[in-house]
């Protein structure tokens, strides 16, 4: 079947001009390299990575005050591992925590319930950093740490939404993007229909290399009958409307705001806030704290490559000074960095 969707692409390609689609998702992106899709495609097909790996596009300012909390005798930092690394403008959280920072690393938002359960004396700060995938469990957390009255248990959001984003990317002067290939897992919450109002074809793709052929397949099919529409490609998973119920929560607990994107820039209602009625829950309201406001200048292009206008190999640094072990910026930092996922398939 892998065959014959290369060549199927082969014959849409043949005598069109060049194409460029963006796969918006760091998942896509790993699969992408691991199937060798890149390397199949016809010369005028090219694949560029979007903005689609939440850790990639949390800024420095965010890390920064996320060190802040962390250097503070009562306080228990909660996060994912991915953010370890993840350099602010002076410092990570790994060496925060090497200094002596209490810092835990954990698998679900829940996990925090339990650690300010067995620390009522602490402060736990979770780092809320996903995109509408993780979102609902973290609100499921807010929800479930309010009905049992933990009190000591609160949330940095720089919780982000992708449509927003992809908004920008076409109004980006400097992006030439010819469709997209969309983020199958946050269609699965927010469904195919939240995408309707781009206006490039577009398609809702699985995760596995035929998956992704034939999302490919169509995205060349709507250019070869003039058509741009967003369709879907992850019928088994994703339904027009998305999951209503993780929808409602969402909206219960959070509210939109503009949002800072690492590298990118602001971009306007793209992040996700607790709502006034969970304010007891927001770190940034219950202990506020002054993280100034640092430009570092680097030559890492991450903003650059996020936008899909130059890949991690434009960088200087790229496989020199910044690989997975030494990273730089943030797209070397997680797995399904766009950076990480070049070195990883490039050595
Ligand atoms: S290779 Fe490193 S420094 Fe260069 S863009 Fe990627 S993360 Fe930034």
């Amino acid at each position: 079947m892998f065959n014959a969707l290369v060549k199927k692409i082969e014959q849409l390609a043949e005598g069109k001009r060049p194409l460029r689609f963006m796969e918006v998702c760091g998942t896509h992106t790993v699969s992408i390299f691991r199937a060798g899709i890149r390397q199949i495609l016809p010369p005028n097909v090219e694949l560029v990575s979007g903005p689609g790996c939440p850790v990639c596009v949390t800024c420095d300012e965010y890390v920064d005050r996320a060190i802040v909390y962390a250097q503070m005798p009562d306080v228990i930092i909660a996060t994912f591992g991915d953010m370890l690394k993840v350099t602010g403008t002076y410092a990570n959280l790994a060496e925060i925590s090497a200094a002596g920072a209490d810092i835990r690393v954990i698998y679900s938002p829940l996990d925090c319930i339990k650690i300010a359960k067995e620390n009522p004396d602490k402060h736990v700060i979770f780092l809320a950093v996903g995109f509408e995938t993780t979102a609902p469990t973290t609100a499921a957390t807010i929800l479930t740490a309010k009905s049992q009255g933990v009190r000591n248990l609160f949330f940095l959001s720089a919780q982000k939404l992708v449509p927003p984003a992809l908004e920008m990317l076409l109004n980006d002067s400097e992006v030439r993007v010819d469709g997209f290939l969309l983020p199958g897992h946050v269609a699965v919450v927010i469904g195919v229909n939240a995408f309707k109002f781009l206006k490039i074809p577009s398609v809702v793709a699985g995760f596995e290399a035929e998956e992704i052929l034939l999302a490919l397949i169509n995205l060349l099919t709507q250019i070869d009958e003039g058509r741009a529409e967003v369709t879907n490609e992850y019928k088994s998973v994703v339904k027009p409307e998305g999951n209503l119920t993780a929808q409602k929560m969402l909206s219960q607990v959070f509210c939109t705001v503009d949002a800072e994107w690492r590298g990118i820039g602001e971009i306007s209602q793209s992040g996700l806030a607790l709502n006034e009625e969970f304010a007891d829950f927001d770190a940034e309201k219950v202990l506020p704290v002054n993280v100034p406001k640092i430009n570092r200048r680097t030559p890492c292009r991450c903003g650059e490559i996020l936008r899909g206008i130059v890949t991690p190999k434009d960088c200087p640094l790229f496989g020199k000074v910044c690989d997975p072990i030494h990273a730089v910026g943030p797209c070397m930092v997680s797995v399904e960095g766009i950076c990480a996922a070049w070195y990883r398939f490039s050595f």
